[in-house]
């Protein structure tokens, strides 16, 4: 149940109405909009409490939200969020932000050419994997703190921020102190206790979609980190499993204008784990973008025949910057520029 208060409503008034939710048992989670506040109430909403809210000063109406998913819904927030990545925005209509660079993070050179050579083709921001999940315990796992530390580095000479994988909880304060946002994997997309973790933080968070979720189980993922007070929140369609064998993962692009009628939450396509054949990339990457998607992330190396995980659905410096000169003019066929390098703040 969401109270919406008055255009004109004080402070005052605003503290009253959470103080007296705490009193009948809810959760209050203030929602400051441009124009006026909402109070986002959870937990059993009874009807009795519904009319007892609605009858205190300054409140408008009550609005009782259908949705299992709340703080991420667009029924309580109509307003598209905009995500900050270091100095750079991703959702609401802003640029189509490209976020690019290497699966995992192998040495220091391989980190800092990848990174040149995609701020050179235009993206806005560093990916790479320190902590990889592994499928098989006997594959590469990443190079660990170490690894984040190249890739700060990788960051700062190209004049990126960066995106990295956080595997568990007790990881989140190392990375965060090295990264601009935090990147839950498909395999995490459903580790409560990591969600919890991460909305702790006042970092954004590139959420990506379960490989086997739904988009309802994606959504109500994001709500565990708004839920602790981080509403810094992009969703990521990568790709589901299908009964599909020619293609790594089926990638759903309907999800992202759903994902957008659903939620006020930017949302980004990651057609390389979406494919998981280099070849696939730059096309899915297109429609992505036509379908209205807030960004794309996409795995670049400098020799994806020698990479050590990946370098099957990776592109080379050529082709990532071959998909660079056509995404501009998808992007302009929908209303929308694709974004220009920006300065690391971090
Ligand atoms: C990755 O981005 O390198 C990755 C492991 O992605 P996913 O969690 O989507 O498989
Ligand atoms: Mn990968």
């Amino acid at each position: 149940m969401l109270v919406v208060m008055k255009r004109d409503a004080t402070q005052a008034e605003i503290d009253q109405v959470v103080a007296r939710v705490s009193e009948l048992g809810l959760t209050a989670i203030p929602l400051p909009g441009t124009e006026r506040t909402a109070i986002g109430t959870f937990g059993v909403a009874a009807q009795e409490a519904g009319e007892q809210l609605e009858s205190m000063p300054g409140v408008q109406e009550i609005v009782y939200v259908s949705r299992p998913f709340k703080l991420s819904s667009r029924e309580v927030r109509a307003e598209d969020t905009i995500v900050r990545i270091g100095g750079v925005e991703v959702g609401a209509g802003r640029p189509v932000a490209v976020m690019a660079g290497p699966c995992s993070v192998e040495t220091r050179e391989q980190t800092i050419a990848t990174a040149r050579a995609v701020h050179d083709a235009g993206a806005t921001v560093l990916r790479g994997g320190a902590y990889k999940p592994s499928t098989s315990p006997y594959h590469f796992r990443g190079l660990g703190e170490p690894g984040l530390a190249i890739l700060q580095e990788a960051g700062r000479a190209a004049g990126l921020p960066v995106v990295t994988e956080v595997l568990t909880p007790g990881d989140v304060d190392l990375v965060a102190r090295h990264a601009d946002c935090l990147q839950i994997g498909t395999r995490n997309s459903q580790n409560f206790s990591l969600l919890d973790a991460v909305g702790e933080t006042r970092m954004p968070v590139l959420l990506k979609r379960g490989m086997s979720g739904t988009i309802e189980e994606l959504l109500l993922s994001a709500e565990y980190i708004l839920a602790k007070g981080n509403p810094q929140v992009i969703l990521c369609e990568r790709g589901i499993r299908t009964f599909e064998k020619y293609t790594r993962n089926t990638f759903d692009v309907s999800a992202i204008p759903l994902l957008k009628r659903l939620s006020h939450l930017p949302v980004i396509a990651d057609p390389s784990h979406g494919t998981g054949k280099w070849y696939l990339v730059a096309p899915v990457a297109l429609a992505a973008v036509a379908a209205g998607a807030d960004g794309v992330i996409i795995e670049v190396h400098p020799s994806p025949d020698h990479a050590l995980k990946d370098g099957f659905q990776s592109l080379t410096f050529e082709n990532f910057a071959g998909l660079m000169r056509t995404l501009p003019g998808v992007a302009r066929a929908v209303g929308r520029p694709v974004a220009a390098a920006a300065a690391v703040t971090a």
